[in-house]
């Protein structure tokens, strides 16, 4: 598929310097649907320097070295979260170069890296469109443009010697995402899965609606002192399975439309089903409400419970049509000031002494308290106390949040709570 797109682009005429003013017609690789990345002409409608690629969205930085070990006499030292990621940024890296052929007023990207950095800001835009059109986040508050570490040397020494390849992750200490070097990836780079990349996007906007926009939010880093740490499990399970259901979200918006198996075109097909949203059996079990219970953040997985939330909150949206009314909902209740209407940054910081009072119960009610519809309203319950196994006497009655008629659904086995 590269090959080809590269070969194409040598029969095309000479090279000249690109116009970098937004619109910027371009030809990225986009999933088409035979299920291939193809190029395609794309608008690049925010990009202000299309060789540095860098614009409203995100700016690319190649070269970096980022480098954790809690050896390290500089990060012991730290005692600021700006001064941990000084310590840890051994190398600031530097502007990236793409470089094009221009034919009929399209650029074709002349390289590799060209094609892999234009489709992954064009993945970036989409989810940024994405949260301030469907989310209905201004873009004021989509905050600056997201530092992008391009192919960095990211090695987290108490893990591995060796820095990390094959992923794309959203790394809060420094507040930026790096797209990695692949190694064994067999399938699709990760730049250029669309879903994927929205998926990390949302932990931006996650980290700055719910942690406040922190390196180290207390969420994690203190709740996940306490040897049994549920709050912060259940936050990070949280921060999983909406950045699944927005990544769901952002591809119903691509040539190809919804697609609930987004991971399957870069990964393998026991990890695509185990994050395919429209799996419709997955149930909180009673070893999953222990390991909940019990375990240290540093120990809980929180993808299984992420998944189990995406796929309830999928159920919702489609039963009832209103995907994005329900997306938009979520948003809201990411953070909400309002009195009496808590959004999850609010109930976390009434938990922030004790992360008990951060359940599922108190998590839920939160967030169908965004949903003003009804039917969706009705159906959210009804899928969050099936699924989750929430007794639904602590959601559905007099001052509680769910309407009389959600009595939760019949897909899961309840379990003793
Ligand atoms: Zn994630």
């Amino acid at each position: 598929m590269l090959r080809k797109a590269i070969v194409a682009t040598l029969a095309l005429s000479a090279a000249c310097a690109p116009d970098s003013q937004a619109p910027v017609k371009v030809q990225a690789l986009v999933l088409n649907s035979n299920g291939a990345y193809a190029p395609r002409e794309v608008e690049l409608t925010t990009i202000s320097d299309i060789v540095k690629m860098e614009g409203v969205v995100a700016k690319m930085i190649g070269g970096a070295r980022i480098r954790s070990d809690s050896q390290d006499p500089q990060v012991q030292n730290a005692q600021t979260p700006e001064a941990y990621a000084k310590a840890i940024i051994k190398g600031d890296g530097r502007d990236v170069t793409a470089s094009y052929i221009t034919q009929d007023g399209v650029l074709w990207p002349a390289d590799f890296h060209t094609w892999n950095l234009v489709t992954a800001y064009y993945n970036f835009e989409r989810a940024y469109d994405y949260f301030n059109k469907v989310a209905n986040i201004p873009a004021a508050d989509l905050g600056e443009p997201a530092t992008v570490y391009y192919f960095p040397e990211f090695t987290l020494v108490d893990t591995s010697p060796d820095a990390l390849k094959d992923n794309a992750l959203y790394f809060s200490p420094v507040q930026a995402f790096m797209v990695l070097p692949f190694d064994t990836l067999q399938k699709a780079p990760l730049a250029l899965n669309a879903g994927v990349m929205s998926h990390e996007y949302a932990h931006r906007i996650f980290n700055q609606k719910v942690y406040a926009g922190s390196p180290f939010p207390y969420q994690i880093a203190v709740w996940g002192q306490s040897p049994s740490s549920p709050g912060a499990n259940l936050i990070k399970s949280l921060d999983e399975g909406l950045a699944d259901y927005h990544g769901f979200g952002t591809t119903c918006d691509s040539p190809v439309g919804c697609d609930t198996r987004f991971f399957r075109t870069s990964f393998d097909d026991r990890l695509s089903d185990s994050r395919d949203l429209a799996k419709a059996d997955r149930c909180m079990d009673t070893v999953l409400l222990n390991d909940l219970n019990t375990l240290n953040v540093g120990a809980f997985d929180p993808y299984k419970l992420g998944s189990i939330i995406a796929s309830a909150l999928y159920q919702a949206g489609q039963s009832t049509g209103q995907h994005k009314t329900l997306q938009r909902a979520l948003v809201a209740a990411y953070s909400d000031e309002t009195s009496g209407n808590p959004g999850l940054a609010q109930l976390s910081r009434i938990a922030q002494n004790d992360q008990l009072i951060f359940n599922r119960t108190s998590v839920s009610a939160v967030l169908v308290n965004h949903i003003t519809d009804t039917p969706l309203k009705t159906a959210v319950c009804n899928e969050l106390i099936d699924h989750l196994q929430i007794p639904a006497a602590e959601l559905v009655g007099p001052g509680l949040p769910c309407p009389p008629e959600a009595q939760g659904g019949t897909t899961c086995a309840r379990i003793n709570p």
